[in-house]
């Protein structure tokens, strides 16, 4: 049977180390309820990507548990925490293939009118129809006939045909136009709603439409507020 995150993530006492004698995250407990949309921000070496890979258990804490809706990540069968959690990293938009087969990554038995309609939800269904194959397209990995904007709204149609109740997004810093720049937005809401979410937020347009900021250094929060009060 599969199991039904509702995506309340928890950070209970958590002390991380790549490597022994050179602790990341002190200590750092953290609280994130079910819907919620968080935008971490914070200097380079902050910490924020060693957050985001231990909610996706890339890494496992030194100690102190990461939990998500109370189960340690550890107590998890595989196939649940990858259906449960989706992290969008800047590196892995895309793979060699067709743009069907990119978007259908985290649902390989989806069918074209399930693809077609994720691509739709995030506002990409038009580009894709433009290029010279549509959905079966050949993409190389750095993207070849996509540009930079069209790649992130693929990998958005990926993670919206998931339906993960957990989006890690750890957002590009590549500067788009105008044009692309609001499409990606708009894409990100419709990405975001009826789930957790933490985004490395490099936008100021992307903080804006958070819940929560939270503000890291050296692997702590020093300010939790609303984009209003920071
Ligand atoms: P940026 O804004 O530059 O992406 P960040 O806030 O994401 O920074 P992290 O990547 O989480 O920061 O890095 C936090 C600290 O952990 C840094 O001091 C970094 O050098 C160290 N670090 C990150 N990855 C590793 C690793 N694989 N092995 C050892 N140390 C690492
Ligand atoms: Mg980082």
């Amino acid at each position: 049977d599969l199991w039904d995150s509702t995506g309340h993530v928890h950070f209970d006492d958590v002390t991380f180390a790549y490597k022994k004698d050179r602790v990341i995250l002190p200590n750092f407990s953290l609280d994130i309820p079910s819907g919620q949309t968080v935008a971490l921000v914070g200097s380079t070496g902050a910490g924020k990507s060693t957050l985001a890979k231990l909610i996706s258990r890339f890494y496992d804490p030194s100690d102190g548990a990461v939990l998500l809706d109370g189960v340690d990540l550890r107590d998890l069968h595989p196939k649940d925490l990858r259906r449960a959690i989706v992290m969008v990293t800047q590196e892995a938009y895309l793979f060699s293939g067709s743009v069907a087969d990119n978007i259908a990554l985290g649902k390989p038995d989806a069918t074209r009118d399930e693809i077609v309609a994720a691509a739709g939800a995030v506002g990409a269904d038009e580009f894709i129809r433009s290029l010279p194959n549509g959905y079966d397209t050949d993409v190389n990995k750095r993207g070849g006939r996509v540009s930079a904007g069209q790649r992130q709204l693929i990998s958005f149609a990926r993670a919206f045909l998931a339906d993960p109740a957990v989006l890690i997004l750890d957002e590009a810093t590549s500067s788009l136009d105008i044009p692309s720049e609001r499409l990606v937005q708009e894409a990100l809401q419709t990405l975001l709603s009826d789930r957790t979410a933490v985004i490395i937020a490099h936008r100021l347009s992307t903080v804006a439409i958070a819940d929560r900021v939270l503000v890291m250094e050296h692997g702590a929060i020093v300010e939790d507020g609303t984009p209003s009060d920071l």
